[in-house]
């Protein structure tokens, strides 16, 4: 399924554009002051739907492919990182797991509920002790009759203070240390035996929130296991990773457009040595880099979410896309503040905000370190099968 309807696609892109520029922008350094979104942002980004943006009709969302997510997510990134984050894993992992692999009852019960916000949910997979090898995690969940008891402590959990149902990733056969004896369990908040720690202090997205989540002795009615089986939960995980992949991604374009406009405006207005500094060659270098890496970046995002539509295989591109995207991102953040000068170092502009609301990209959904291993490992994997 590629683009379905060009005009209702351009008039959700029109909405979503003068939403950002009308209402975001205005109210984000308020946000990053108060590191708080305001009821009545949240209530009109329930009205439009972002929270359900690629859940399914039927399931009362907005059902867009990946090439149309993509293009809104390139609108949404263009103002403050902690609004795309707050309607992120409602998107994401929060309720892809469920569309994948979950029950019918499960899709019933949770997904309209995650597509208008009125649920926020939350994925929980990191702990203290596993990062980047995801797959050693330790919380447990042991089967107790017709529940199952976690114990166990996860890290950095995105919007768990607002959550009201997190997906949680607990080991329901010690006997398998990696992958296959992982399964995904929806608990709700509430829930006896949950406790969150306190909010994490970041260095930015202020108004995103995470903390640790913590389970002792929480009982989850075994119904709640995504999927309905034991030892599934990792792989429903990467079924739906390169599509994070590609979300974060073009949330990285958005972000970069945003910098390099606020940098251009700048540099065309502020004059030094008796003219505006945009006419220095060196400025236009920088200028000039950015713009052709951001397209670089947009046009590969766009060819990788077309083959996922197409169901391809996109762990590469995904990959490629994540690592490349969150890199360039970086890149044209720091130019971004170079061009701004020591006004780009000092909070009277969004560029200084920027630059550290962005530095998050490299880290999460997989580093730029994992991408590259998951790029090279596919590549020896594939010319090892092409040579047989
Ligand atoms: C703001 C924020 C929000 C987050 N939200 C969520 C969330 O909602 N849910 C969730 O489950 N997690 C979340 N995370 C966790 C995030 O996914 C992890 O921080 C990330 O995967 C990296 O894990 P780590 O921090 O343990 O770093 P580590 O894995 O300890 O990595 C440290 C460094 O070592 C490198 N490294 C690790 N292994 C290798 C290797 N094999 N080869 C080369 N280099 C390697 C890494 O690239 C990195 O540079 C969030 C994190 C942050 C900061």
């Amino acid at each position: 399924m590629m683009i379905r309807d060009q005009e209702t696609l351009n008039l959700l892109l029109d909405t979503v554009s003068r939403f950002v520029s009308e209402r975001l922008i205005p109210v984000e350094e308020n946000v990053a002051e108060s590191d708080r979104i305001p009821d009545e942002i949240v209530e009109e980004m329930r009205q439009l739907g972002l929270f359900g943006l690629c859940i399914p009709e039927q399931y009362d969302g907005l059902g867009l492919t990946m090439e149309e997510e993509v293009l809104i997510a390139f609108e949404i990134a263009k103002a403050s990182p902690a609004f795309r984050s707050l309607i992120g894993t409602n998107n994401g992992i929060g309720s892809q797991g469920l569309i994948v692999d979950g029950t019918d009852e499960q899709k019933q019960y949770y997904l309209p509920k995650l597509a208008s916000g009125e649920l926020i949910a939350s994925f929980a997979l990191t702990e203290p002790g596993a990062g980047s090898d995801a797959a050693s995690l330790k919380t447990s969940a042991v089967r107790d009759g017709d529940f199952y008891v976690l114990n166990g402590t996860k890290r950095f959990i995105t919007n768990a203070p607002e959550a009201g149902v997190f997906t949680v990733m607990a080991r329901t056969n010690p006997e398998i240390k990696g992958a296959g004896g992982i399964s995904a369990f929806i608990v709700e908040k509430g829930t006896p035996g949950i406790t969150l720690g306190k909010i994490d202090k970041k260095m930015g997205q202020k108004g995103a929130h995470t903390c640790d989540v913590i389970f002792d002795d929480c009982r989850v009615p075994a119904s709640n296991i995504i999927g309905g089986q034991e030892g599934m939960g990792f792989r429903t995980a990467m079924k739906v990773l390169d599509k994070g992949r590609l979300h974060i991604s073009a949330i990285c374009v958005g972000a970069a457009e945003r910098m390099l406009n606020d940098a251009l405006r700048y540099a065309m207005e502020r004059e030094q040595f008796g003219k505006p500094i945009a006419e220095f060659q060196l400025i236009q270098a920088m200028l000039a880099d950015s713009r052709a890496e951001i397209y670089a970046a947009r046009s590969m995002i766009l060819d990788a979410a077309r083959r996922r539509d197409e169901k391809q295989d996109i762990s590469t591109e995904a990959s490629c896309c994540k690592l490349f995207a969150s890199e360039m991102c970086g890149r044209v953040a720091d130019r971004a503040v170079q061009i701004h000068g020591g006004a780009g170092y000092v909070s009277d502009y969004a560029v200084e905000r920027f630059y550290r609301d962005v530095r998050l990209f490299r880290i999460y959904e997989g580093t730029t370190q994992i991408q590259q291993l998951v790029i090279a490992r596919n590549m020896i994997r594939d010319a090892a099968n092409s040579a047989r």
